[in-house]
């Protein structure tokens, strides 16, 4: 048996808005172990509704739709329906008493056009909606039971929470639960990854193992299918010991976790401060660490130093060591993250320095050619590498390159007490 997932509106094949819908319902089912088939998505439009629900309901065991439900003209799900079942739509007095009261409740009158809200497919069931005026419908169509949600998203997740999902484990059409554990690293390439990890990441593996790339980040997801939560887990739990053993500290979160919420953690831990010095990133180091709820009890702020001379005026960088070594270079990284933390009074700073292209600055500073230095009380240190990409890819991955070096930096500090 599997699912389609509709999404009705103009606004969504149009371009105009994003269908998350979708992407939120399909990971719904997908825990539940009811595998999705088929994404589909139709402009407001009575024809293409019809020929597009009539298609799903030949092919697809569960079909749920999302959008329509509304009291305007372009709110078509109920007509389709109806013609689709050679039904003719009746008038159901309980929800209309419940839109009604939803009105009254928010001190509104309610429009007569909501009326049409309160019609359903002869046969059809009401989906009660709590946090909305549109009822949602539950119907057998041919091969396939129908689910018409409201397109709000808000809407459409309480009632398929509240409604839709206790029905579908009730009727025995949930097949277990499929859990997927995601694992990020930072620091290697996806083949390098994937080399370390050969056997695990083999294809019809149990649990399946899948590398995914972005931006620097490379991720392993961990995909195991049971019978119920608990097995699932299980299964997940050797095989991330066994990334974990072979990755090390490569490993820097699960989830969502991003390199910025691991650092703000370990700097919380410590109870240290952090500054930036940012030339190549502009900010984008800053960004990160702001992004974190809570930063401001650890990111101190920043410098954003493009030229040589704010560099010397804001970060007091030595004039002889532009001279000597060039702004892109481990040694000045190095000042102006000494720099950064003798005017900032923070316990680490950062600094980053390198060429985002396009073009290369010389044979030896090529496009990518990117340097990072991290500051403490009684030291420091540097790191250059060479980045294959366009010029948002290099700054965008040089400030994951900052972050994951405070991160190596803490834990072996951690360590060693
Ligand atoms: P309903 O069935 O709830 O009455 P509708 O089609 O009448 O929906 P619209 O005005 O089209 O309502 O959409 C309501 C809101 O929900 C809009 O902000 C729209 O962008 C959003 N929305 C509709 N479908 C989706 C979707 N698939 N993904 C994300 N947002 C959606
Ligand atoms: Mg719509």
């Amino acid at each position: 048996m599997k699912a389609e997932i509709i999404s009705i509106g103009s606004e969504l094949t149009s371009g105009k808005n994003l269908d998350t819908n979708s992407q939120w319902l399909s990971i719904q089912l997908a825990s539940m172990g009811i595998p999705v088939g088929w994404h589909t998505t139709i402009a407001d439009d009575f024809d293409a509704n019809l020929e597009a629900f009539g298609i799903a309901s030949q092919r697809a065991g569960l079909v749920v739709a999302t959008g329509g439900l509304g009291p305007t003209q372009d709110d078509l799900t109920r007509e389709v329906l109806a013609k689709l079942l050679k039904v003719p739509l009746e008038f159901h007095q309980p929800s209309w008493d419940t839109i009604i009261e939803m009105f009254t409740r928010r001190n509104r009158a309610c429009p007569d056009r909501n009326k049409v809200q309160a019609y359903f497919p002869k046969g059809a069931e009401p989906i009660p909606n709590t946090t909305g005026t549109a009822p949602g419908i539950w119907v057998k169509v041919n091969q396939s039971y129908f689910a018409a949600l409201p397109g709000v998203p808000r809407e459409m997740k309480s009632m398929f929470d509240g409604w839709l999902k206790p029905k579908l484990i009730g009727m025995g059409m949930s097949q277990g639960v499929l859990i997927q554990r995601k694992i990020n690293t930072f620091g290697l390439g996806e083949s390098a990854i994937e080399e370390k990890l050969f056997d695990i990441t083999r294809r019809g593996n149990d649990p399946e193992v899948g590398i995914t790339a972005s931006d620097a980040v490379i991720s392993l997801r961990i995909l195991a299918g049971a019978e119920n939560e608990a097995l699932a887990l299980k299964k997940i739990a050797p095989a991330e010991a066994i990334i974990r053993e072979r990755l090390g500290e490569l490993v820097f979160g699960v989830e969502d976790e991003e390199l910025q919420d691991v650092v703000h953690q370990m700097l919380q831990k410590f109870g240290k401060t952090i500054a930036t010095a940012e030339s190549i990133t502009g900010g984008l180091l800053a960004s990160r660490f702001t992004k974190v709820p809570g930063a401001s009890a650890r990111y101190l702020g920043g410098f954003v130093t493009y030229t040589n001379d704010v560099k010397k005026s804001a970060l007091g960088v030595p004039a002889e060591l532009l001279d000597q070594f060039g702004a892109c270079s481990k040694e000045v990284t190095l000042a102006m993250a000494e720099g950064c933390r003798e005017r900032t009074g923070a316990d680490f700073a950062l600094a980053t320095t390198g060429v985002a292209g396009p073009g290369d600055l010389s044979p030896e500073l090529r496009e990518g050619k990117v340097f990072v230095a991290l500051a403490w009380k009684g030291g420091s240190q540097s790191e250059t590498n060479q980045w294959f990409g366009s010029r948002h890819e290099v700054q965008s991955r040089t400030a994951k390159m900052a972050l994951n070096m405070l991160r190596l930096h803490l834990l072996r500090e951690l360590k060693h007490g």
